[in-house]
């Protein structure tokens, strides 16, 4: 049963839970996460540049002398060099701290620079990663007024010059974080491709870099945004831009390609940054909740109230557990690269693993015995485990089940694949703190009780978000409450909002 090998293929990807850093990239980050700590401690102020809706003079200048604009640049090319382990550590103090800054810091290098790391020549990299190193600004072009998700779909148009040396862009784009401060950009727009099969011409989309410079590049004011207001977001507009030939990223018509992989690259950060956040929001709740006294006692004594910081704690626990183990990819090497892929975004993979899994299925099938973890976890934590792997084989029933049912048309059953993706990430969500509390454990680390309660908190209650989700999409009774809802919301989209009017009748 080919989803059932790959599981227990998977499973022993995730264990053990990764510890990459050798002594001297310890040594290094040490170095690092002291001065980035006292800077947000002592230098940044969150509040003003907040209320200004901007990044004081005085912390950018700051960030770049630390170097946390290039913390992944080689250091040749004028960065520090880290590897994404570090990387998201140092990203998870700036979330701790100021996530505004984060998203400044984010666009710049988790995808405004982000091709020219992974897709540059040697030349462009020679050319481009000093300056983005060195006080130049870097912004991530992609999204247009029509164009979001359906990224393939953008509008923005580069045309060869008639002597062949420069593509000429026009377009616009929107919501470009940095966009108002960038002076390098990574840009994407549709380039008449020759398809060498049929020989006709079509557009493909091709990315470019381009220089503020080169002169028809412009933007729109600072757009007024409910939080992260410190980051500058803004419409980019291209007229007439000369790019030399020499600046398409990655081969012409391979843009989406590049933008994808930029895109996924970067989404580790994200976590990291936001396991910070997390951390410090658990530690302002926790100082108020232990100072506050209602009905003559601290309000944490109250269950109602241990309760939401627990599951603040199991959140955080798992986000910043699948934020390492997710970043530990880079180091472990190729092998690992699927597990990443499988689960950068769940509900499209869930499409491609159906894809695949459908050439395969031809019958219905009993199924294996359920991958087992237990050798894998420390002991105490083996009855968790044995809940993970009858979820894991509850999965693959149920894909199984809708993949006869469905076929290749399950892509276009978001109902069944919501619960499908909620339940992998419950799944694996649980996979990853139970190596990581294992690990805790077998290294008798001195939170290794608590984070053995938390794992063991976390899957129970995953592994019963996972057999509801899969029970309804294997009952009739849930189907047909999927098809109510999908009439309800149709009412309601045809209402122009709610059908029924107030019960008041006046
Ligand atoms: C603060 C901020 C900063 C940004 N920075 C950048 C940047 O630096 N560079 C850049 O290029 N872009 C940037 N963006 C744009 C961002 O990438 C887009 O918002 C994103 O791609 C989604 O596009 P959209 O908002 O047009 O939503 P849409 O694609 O219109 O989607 C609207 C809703 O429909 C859902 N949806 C869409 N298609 C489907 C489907 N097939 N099935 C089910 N649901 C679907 C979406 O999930 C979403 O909930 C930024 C946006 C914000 C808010």
């Amino acid at each position: 049963m080919w989803l059932i090998k790959e599981a227990k293929s998977k499973l022993r990807q995730v264990f053990p839970f990764p510890n990459v850093l050798n002594e001297e990239q310890r040594e290094t980050l040490q170095m690092l996460v002291d001065p980035c700590s006292k800077f947000f401690e002592e230098v940044n102020d969150p509040a003003k540049n907040d209320a200004e809706e901007k990044v004081e003079e005085k912390s950018l200048k700051g960030l770049w002398e630390l170097g946390a604009f290039a913390l992944q640049v080689p250091q040749d090319l004028g960065g520090l060099g880290l590897t994404n382990t570090q990387y998201a550590r140092l990203v998870e103090i700036v979330g701790a701290h100021d996530l505004g800054v984060g998203i400044t810091l984010g666009a710049h290098q988790s995808i405004g620079f982000k091709g020219i790391l992974l897709f540059g020549t040697p030349e462009q990299k020679a050319k481009y990663l000093p300056r983005v190193s060195s006080g130049e600004f870097a912004a991530f072009c992609l999204t247009e007024p029509s164009s979001g998700s359906d990224a393939g779909s953008i509008k923005s148009r580069a045309v060869l010059s008639s002597d062949g040396k420069h593509y000429i862009l026009n377009g616009s784009k929107i919501w470009i974080s940095n966009g108002g401060l960038a002076e390098i950009m990574t840009v994407f727009a549709q380039t008449p491709v020759a398809d060498p099969k049929t020989g006709k011409t079509v557009d493909k989309v091709s990315a470019f870099i381009v220089e503020r410079a080169f002169g028809g590049v412009t933007n729109g004011p600072p757009e007024k945004k409910m939080g992260i207001k410190c980051s500058n977001t803004a419409e980019v507009y291209y007229d007439n831009v000369k790019i030399p030939v020499e600046n398409l990223l990655g081969g012409e018509g391979n843009g989406f390609k590049v933008a994808m992989n930029i895109l996924n690259n970067g989404r580790f950060g994200m976590a990291a940054a936001l396991s910070g956040t997390m951390r410090a929001c658990i530690k302002k709740a926790v100082e108020f909740a232990t100072q506050r006294k209602q009905f003559g006692q601290r309000i944490d004594s109250f269950g109602a109230i241990q309760e939401k910081i627990a599951r603040m704690a199991m959140l955080h626990y798992v986000t910043e557990s699948m934020a390492y183990m997710i970043s530990g990819i880079q180091y472990a090497g190729a092998h690992l690269k699927e597990l990443q892929n499988a689960f950068k975004n769940p509900t499209a993979n869930l499409g491609l693993i159906f894809e695949e899994a459908s050439k395969r299925v031809v019958r219905k099938v009993g199924l294996s015995s359920p991958p087992g973890m237990d050798h894998l976890v420390h002991k105490d934590l083996i009855n968790s485990a044995n809940l993970v792997a009858k979820s894991v084989d509850s999965f693959g029933q149920a894909v199984e089940m809708v993949l006869i049912k469905y076929g290749k048309s399950i892509v276009n059953e978001q109902f069944i694949l919501n619960r499908l993706a909620n339940a992998t990430f419950d799944i694996y969500s649980s996979t990853v703190a139970l190596s990581r509390a294992s690990q805790s454990l077998k290294g008798n680390s001195s939170s290794a009780s608590h984070e053995r309660l938390l794992a063991e908190a976390w899957t129970l209650e995953a592994t019963e978000r996972v057999a509801i989700n899969l029970k309804s999409i294997a009952s009739g009774k849930n189907l047909d409450n999927f098809s109510k809802m999908s009439t309800i919301s149709k009412n309601v989209c045809g209402a122009e909002g709610t059908v029924q009017s107030n019960p008041i009748k006046l």
